[in-house]
């Protein structure tokens, strides 16, 4: 009886003890250790970042002045084109693991094929936006009216799909990132929020999960944060996703899920430059004059003013001769004009009025693009070098407004009935 009632004291002591340690521990222990229960060493997230999608109705930079407003090294994961087994299990798989949270944009067709993988989705904790009904790439070019309906019917299906529990985002993403101002405009209309991205993975392409992880690093780590957008049907995002999580935890990344505010849920408070990727005046020296530090003067409380032998303006060729000069003003105190330095001569045959007009092919557009700006507007007697940088900047923002992004396969291709489906 002593025995037993002394071991039942000892656990009670136990208990005592490690409920007092794990007290003191809790605020050491990272956010996301403590709520991943059975996976300490998981990547977590690290905060619920609340947004207000009718103060800031477009967002990445891959196509949009604002993007989320994160911290150095905070990454918002978004997932396209889904809900698509069995690969859309195993990142919801993936991401449990990890207790990480996303942002997933739904396709009407896949929602209604596959409604319980979208109820899925809702019940891990992660946010669900949508990306039309059929996935069409060319939003911005088709009429308004149909554009209006692929929208309204994706987020319909999406509803249709979550059921009278709900769960769905004002959250909305342009298939193949075709953005049209009317579209945009229709969107930030119904209070629904455009996601562009920060950077891509390029798992839509044919290329190894290697390549997905490798990309998604090496752009991550050059923006040094942002949104980073995948897309859940694929294999070699599958793939991929453990080793980018993994390297995530490892380089210091932390994960930071997004959600829309609500009458009971205010948006986070943030400052406007907070939604630039990077501030104008974090990069522009002259926003930054350098602080004044405080001297402490000892002795003298006064200096003597310069004398004009101190200031040795004669060093130099002053620009009046001294003889035009007005003795009145030197009287008044009021200082001369500085010497300029004197110029170094250069013949005159050694510099050339006007440089060859670089060759046509320096402006050639890669892509079917239509250039930004004319070619005859840009060829003008530059250097070359400078030419060429200009050529390759335009043949990169024409580009940009006509790339196609990602789920560039249409969805045609794609196997939408139940089952395996093959990765190609
Ligand atoms: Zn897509």
């Amino acid at each position: 009886m002593c025995k037993a009632s002394n071991i039942e004291a000892a656990r009670r002591a136990a208990g005592v003890l490690l409920l007092a340690l794990s007290a003191i521990g809790a605020p050491a222990v990272p956010a996301s250790a403590a709520d991943c229960p059975g996976n300490p060493a998981a990547l977590g997230t690290s905060r619920t970042l609340v947004v207000d999608p009718n103060e800031h109705p477009r967002i990445g930079t891959m196509q949009y002045e604002e993007t989320l407003p994160l911290q150095d090294h905070e990454v918002v994961l978004t997932f396209d084109d889904g809900p698509l087994p069995p690969h859309s299990a195993k990142v919801l798989d993936l991401l449990a693991a990890q207790c990480v949270k996303a942002t997933f944009f739904i396709i009407g067709r896949m929602a209604r094929s596959f409604p319980e993988g979208v109820r899925r989705v809702r019940d891990a904790g992660h946010s669900i936006g949508t990306h039309t009904q059929n996935h069409p790439l060319s939003m911005n070019r088709m009429p308004i009216e149909r554009a209006r309906q692929e929208i309204d019917d994706g987020i319909a299906a999406t509803e249709a799909a979550l059921g009278p529990a709900g769960g769905l985002s004002p959250f909305f993403r342009i298939p193949g990132l075709s953005r049209a101002e009317a579209v945009e405009d229709y969107l930030a209309s119904k209070g629904i929020q455009t996601w562009s991205a920060d950077f891509p993975a390029d798992d839509w392409r044919h290329i190894p999960p290697a390549r997905v992880y490798e990309l998604a690093m090496k752009r991550l780590e050059a923006k040094g944060k942002g949104i980073l957008l995948l897309h859940d049907i694929q294999g070699r995002t599958v793939q991929a996703l453990p080793k980018i999580l993994q390297d995530l935890k490892t380089r210091g990344f932390r994960i930071v899920h997004v959600v829309a505010a609500t009458p009971d849920r205010p948006k986070t408070p943030t400052e406007p430059q907070e939604w630039q990727l990077h501030p104008v005046s974090e990069t522009i020296a002259i926003t930054r004059w350098p602080k004044i530090p405080a001297f402490v003067f000892a002795g003298t409380p006064t200096l003597p003013g310069p004398a004009l032998p101190d200031l040795d303006w004669r060093a130099g060729r002053p620009a009046v001769p001294a003889s035009e000069l007005r003795p009145r003003r030197l009287a008044r105190g009021v200082p001369l004009p500085m010497p300029r330095p004197s110029q170094p001569l250069v013949p005159a045959g050694d510099t050339p009025t006007m440089l060859p007009v670089p060759d046509k092919s320096l402006f050639a557009i890669q892509e079917k693009t239509h250039p930004a700006i004319p070619q005859s507007a840009v060829a003008v007697a530059l250097p070359a070098g400078a030419n060429a940088a200009a050529a390759r900047a335009m043949s990169f923002n024409a580009n940009a407004s006509q790339r196609m992004i990602p789920g560039s396969v249409p969805i045609a291709d794609r196997g939408l009935k139940p089952g395996p489906v093959s990765a190609r």
